[in-house]
Parts: C-alpha cells; structure tokens; sequence
C-alpha cells in the first residue's frame, strides 16, 4: 500500500461542503482583498493565541519582511538566522538588504545552539530569527538572554510551529514578532498562500497594517515605503473553517509521533533522544548511538510535529532507506538537503563551512509521512518497511 508524505484530500473531504459555502459566500460579496472576512480571521487567531491582535498577511515569508521592514532592519544590519531551516528565513533577511549571518543548530533537536549564536554577535547584528523547526519550540530563554545582553530584536520564525508552546506560552508571542505561514503543508493550512504577523509593541502592530499596504496611513498618504503584502478574504474565511478544528488536529499529530516513537523504539538499531549534554535540554538517549536516530523532543516546550524527521548517522544509510522507502512508494522527503550558508546564492557572504552541524544533518535526515488524518494501518506500512530495511 502507498502511503503519501501529505494527504490534504483527506482534511478537506470532511470539511468540503463548509468550504464550498464560505467560497459562494466570498463569491457574491464581491469584497476580496482585506475587508470583513480577513479581520473576523485575524481576531480569532488573536483569540486562539491569546494576544490583542494580529496581522494577516500575504505569506509566511512576507511576515517575515514585514517584521523586518517594521523594525527598520536594512543595509549594514546582520540579522542570526539558522543555517538548517527553510530558506525563507535567510532570504526574509537578504530582501530588506540585510545580511544573514547562519549560526549553527543542535544536532538532535534541530533548532538553534545558543552558544553558536552568542559567537555570531558583533556589533552590527540588530536581530535574531529563531525558527521553531518541524513544530519544535526553539530554545528561547537562552535565545533571549542573548538578545537581551546585546539589544537584538527577535523574530519567531513560527511558521512550521502554530500551536507550539513555551512554557503555556504559544510560540510566535514571546518575542518582538511573531511569523506564522499557511502554506498548505502547514499545520494550519490555505488553499494557496497565506501568512500571519504579531508583534508584542501595539504601536509595531499600527506600523505593520500601514506596511502591508504600502505605507499607506490615510487613503492615499504614505508616510513609509510598504509593499503589497495583503491577505485575500477568500483565503481567511476558507482558513476561519479550519480554525475550530487545528486543536484537534495538533493532538492528532502529537498522537501520530507518540505512535511512531512507539513502534520504531522496539525496532533493532533504532535509538531515542539526545545525549543530554546539549544546551536545549532534550530528553535523555535511551542507549547508545544507533542506525536510526528518533526525533529528540525538547523539554522546554511543546512539539506540534509539523514532520516527523528521523536521523540516520551512518554515511549513506539516509540514502539507502530513502530508494527503499521510493521503491515502495511509501512518502518520505529531506528537509532540508542543503545548509543555507552552503547556498550558491549566498557564496558572496563567504560563510560556507562555518555550520559543520547543520552540514552533517543535511545528509543524515529523513521526514516521514506526517499528518493529522495518517491512519494506523498507513503508519504500521511505513513502520514495517523500516523495519524490513534495517533487517535486510
Ligand atoms: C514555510 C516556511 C516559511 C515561509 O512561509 P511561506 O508561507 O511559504 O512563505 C518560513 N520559514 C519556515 C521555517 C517555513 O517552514
């Protein structure tokens, strides 16, 4: 049996007829950009994450700028991003003329090593992009005592992580900004493009609605340069379908992972966790290093498990289960196969080799089939092809 890394047919067959009505809705207004349908979206977003306001916007990479452009963050100015993440979080940073300096991350959980972005901070670094990856919770106290200690504005890359907490605190609303994206794949997903941006200064969040329309403050006075960065009404109502249900579906996750972590575990070769030693305090290895390495979870926060990425440490053994997997059809994808520092288009900044971690992990990680809607005869397919493999 095949078995997709993402099936959206499967969530959108039992909401379809609401999904239907909202698009005939959005139809006969004849309102489609901004308007009524946007703001009732951001005001329960704002709700479900326990903020004043948000933002909509027209993608999780413009949220991204938005911040920046708002926080006034341009030429001259470097900006820590990882260099293990979706490129978007280092391009964000190029488009406002910027510059990306890539720190390193934690081999087991993925997200940014505090003590490689404290080496990183020079006296021109203005702000700091951690990226909650795969839905992890990055580890933010000692990410803020940094910014802190050096005046750094902090951007929460939250794209892949809506629904995460710190502590109770959701991600995306601790630090200055907050960016979530709702690209398809994501935990809360449109059916196109769409993004979200908080920030915790009310007077940010004013300079945000004006930058998004192009700096325009009162109809057709522009006291900033803005850019089109507007979410549709039709991608907001048909995302305020889906709304009541991401607390439900993030549980669903959770339970997928819960349940993969359980089935893997008894695997031969198949180890859990991280060594301890790490600055994000992941959860204790449960032995010694193996063939296949499950997803260390953080102790600091939750997991909304936007993928499920094991690490296979072996040189090509990530390679040899991926053809095994494809050969099989069951889903499986590298995020991510390239450093970001390692990019051709960021050769000029002279910072390839400088994350040895992040360069490691490109060749050692695999994500499985991750979704709310993965039932257990799909995930005991991929569990017994993994288990064919290492057997074999
Ligand atoms: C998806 C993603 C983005 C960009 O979001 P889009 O809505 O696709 O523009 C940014 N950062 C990370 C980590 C992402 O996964």
């Amino acid at each position: 049996m095949a078995v997709p890394l993402l099936d959206l047919k499967a969530q959108h067959a039992s909401l379809a007829e609401e999904l239907r009505e909202t698009f005939a809705r959005v139809l006969e207004s004849g309102r489609f950009v901004l308007g009524g349908e946007v703001e009732r979206f951001e005001a329960a977003m704002a709700e479900w994450l326990g903020v004043p306001a948000t933002l909509g916007v027209s993608s999780g990479t413009d949220a991204l700028i938005v911040a920046l452009m708002a926080a006034g963050v341009g030429p001259g100015d470097e900006v820590i991003v990882p260099s293990f993440t979706f490129f978007a979080t280092a391009g964000s940073v190029s488009r406002v003329g910027a510059t990306p300096v890539f720190a390193d991350v934690c081999p087991h959980c993925f997200t940014l090593n505090p003590e490689e972005v404290a080496r990183m901070v020079t006296p021109r670094t203005k702000a700091l992009i951690p990226v909650h990856l795969f839905g992890q919770t990055a580890p933010l106290e000692a990410l803020f005592r940094i910014a802190q200690e050096n005046g750094l504005i902090v951007i929460e890359d939250a794209a892949q992580s809506l629904g995460a907490r710190y502590g109770d605190q959701p991600n995306g609303t601790l630090g200055d900004f907050g960016a979530y994206s709702f690209f398809p794949t994501k935990n809360l997903g449109a059916l196109g493009d769409g993004g979200l941006l908080v920030a915790r200064d009310p007077a940010m969040q004013e300079r945000i609605r004006f930058l998004r329309n192009h700096g325009d403050t009162s109809r057709y006075r522009h006291d900033y340069v803005g850019g089109n960065f507007r979410l549709d009404a039709l991608q907001a109502a048909l995302l305020e379908v889906k709304c009541p249900h991401l607390d439900g579906w993030i549980e669903k996750r959770q339970a997928v992972a819960a349940r993969y972590r359980a089935l893997l575990q008894e695997l031969p070769g198949v180890v859990t966790g991280c060594p301890g030693d790490c600055a994000c305090q992941c959860q204790p290895q449960t032995g010694p290093e193996g063939r296949l390495v499950l997803p260390a979870t953080a102790l600091h926060g939750t997991h909304t498990w936007n993928q499920f990425t094991l690490r296979l440490p072996f040189p090509g053994e990530r390679d040899a289960l991926r053809n095994w997997l494809n050969e099989r059809q069951i889903g499986n994808q590298v995020y991510y196969p390239v450093a970001l520092n390692e990019q051709p288009c960021f050769a000029p900044l002279g910072q390839a080799g400088s994350t040895p971690v992040a360069q490691r992990l490109t060749g050692e990680v695999l994500s499985l089939p991750m979704f709310p809607e993965l039932t257990p005869a799909q995930q005991d397919e991929v569990v017994e092809a993994i288990r064919d493999w290492l057997q074999a």
